[in-house]
């Protein structure tokens, strides 16, 4: 973490991922103009360039929400310390990382505010006004915030004291249509996830020990990134009656009788920006996968002989021909700058596709088009260029998507044998499938000899029928995968 007041320059080369990958990661963030260190300690500042991503991230996650009949609400940044204090589990695991209020103007308060963590505990004290009856459910409401968790250790996007999400908190009638809705979230994210983001992701139930403070179960989806660590990038909570019970949230049932509502939490946050970097970066920098880039295309025209007057208009008409096609297009006509130094500029911030245009290549109605992900350069003619770069579009999408599965299955291991799996966790790291026993304390051990933690027991994985635990030798349980994570 960097002290309040020295934030480090920019830097000038981009420290190669097979010396550094954090470095790497970092050099990246800044020089591509996504985020950078602020005067607040831990916190970020998200540059234009970041938040753009942020905000397709955003409309693609938000048009979901809404498609599965989800609302969007606001409620406070400050939840009252009593209110925080209510539900033991969640009080336990959020304490150490909260930020008081303790003077408004100045006068010290009569009650202690925190600045919301999370927000199950004010939204449930609002659901216990709003909810009489079963005709009132199922309430379906997300909120799009900024929350704020006092963080000892951080690193852009990944982790910081204040970070943007969006939280969805639902309350439901019975125990079954909580788990449907709480499985259902995790699969809009999977879904958001791979399709948007190009990002493979497992699916699964954490452990007990990893789960969610106060959540019955706590699902997440956790995505692989290029030095071979795990990110979670989201979580979906079954709550089942805990917080309704201690917030009161009750109803008068079908039958007359009185029940307490069941409830759900989600959420993913900036942290995906994080994710999407580390997931499709090389030591060019930054690769994004189209339906997420600021910019699918960067067209650079060559300033040869009259440019401004033959090869400018020209690439002008490409940019309103793709912007019709509801392609996002930057031109980029500085005269400060060569092509060359454009093309590496773009190159590193990921831009998709890239479209160069000179005086002989209107000769020829043609243009150049480099793709960022394979580094690999075509002609194109003019006639029909808008389906053309809609299709490259699309491939490169597909092709970050199918590298990311490829690379994931190299870096996956299954081993029944504690020795093998400590020398992968020491080498080059991965996903290691392993059968394991249930226990808390052979999870703990695993993680203080290896670092690796259960990421979760994905749906997918087969029981493991008949083998024994890793650490222990006892009857496994579950085929659980394992990773050093971020
Ligand atoms: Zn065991």
């Amino acid at each position: 973490m960097t002290t309040t007041t020295d934030i480090p320059d920019l830097p000038t080369e981009i420290t190669p991922q097979s010396q550094d990958f954090g470095r790497w990661y970092l050099d990246v963030v800044r020089k591509a103009e996504l985020a950078d260190y602020s005067p607040v300690k831990g916190c970020m500042v998200i540059r234009p360039y970041g938040y753009a991503i942020w905000e397709l991230i955003q409309q693609a996650l938000d048009r979901r929400f809404k498609e599965t009949g989800h609302v969007n609400a606001y409620f406070p940044l400050f939840i009252p310390e009593s209110l925080l204090m209510k539900e033991s589990e969640h009080v336990e695991g959020f304490a150490p990382q909260v930020a008081w209020v303790t003077r408004g103007g100045n006068e010290d308060l009569e009650e202690r505010l925190v600045i919301r963590p999370t927000s199950e505990t004010i939204i449930g004290t609002m659901y216990a006004k709003w909810v009489q009856s079963w005709r009132d459910l199922p309430i379906l409401i997300n909120q799009w915030a900024n929350v704020v968790r006092w963080e000892k250790v951080t690193r852009l996007f990944l982790r910081t004291t204040e970070f943007l999400w969006q939280e969805g908190h639902t309350a439901h009638e019975t125990a079954e249509e909580a788990e449907e809705e709480t499985r259902k979230m995790l699969a809009v994210y999977k879904d958001f996830a791979e399709t948007e983001m190009a990002m493979p992701v497992m699916d699964g139930q954490k452990t007990e020990s990893e789960k969610f403070a106060g959540a019955e179960r706590t699902y997440s989806i956790e995505a692989m990134v290029r030095d071979g660590r795990a990110i979670q990038a989201g979580t979906s909570h079954n709550l089942g009656q805990n917080f309704a019970k201690v917030f009161d949230i009750k109803f008068q049932a079908r039958d007359k009788s009185v029940q307490f509502v069941y409830g759900t939490s989600w959420g993913v946050s900036t942290r995906l920006i994080g994710s999407v970097i580390m997931t499709h970066g090389d030591d060019g920098g930054l690769i994004l996968p189209p339906r997420i880039a600021p910019y699918q295309v960067v067209i650079v025209p060559i300033p040869r002989g009259n440019w401004k007057e033959t090869v400018l208009p020209k690439a002008q008409a490409i940019r309103d021909e793709l912007v019709a096609r509801s392609i996002r297009v930057k031109i980029d006509d500085r005269e400060s700058q060569t092509p060359g130094w454009k093309f590496n500029e773009w190159e590193m911030r990921g831009v998709p596709l890239r479209l160069a245009i000179g005086p002989k290549d209107i000769e020829k109605s043609q243009v150049e088009l480099a793709r960022r992900d394979t580094r690999t350069k075509s002609f194109a003619p003019m006639d029909g260029l808008g389906t053309h770069v809609e299709e490259m579009l699309k491939t490169i999408q597909q092709a970050l998507y199918d590298r990311a599965v490829a690379f994931r299955t190299e870096h996956t291991t299954e081993t029944d044998s504690y020795d093998e799996f400590k020398q992968i966790m020491e080498g080059r790291p991965g996903f290691v499938v392993s059968p394991w026993c249930g226990s808390a304390k052979c999870e703990a051990d695993i993680k203080t000899e290896t670092q690796a933690t259960i990421r979760n027991i994905p749906f997918s994985s087969a029981p493991p029928v008949g083998k024994k635990c890793l650490k222990c030798n006892g009857d496994a349980v579950a085929a659980a995968w394992f990773a050093k994570s971020y």
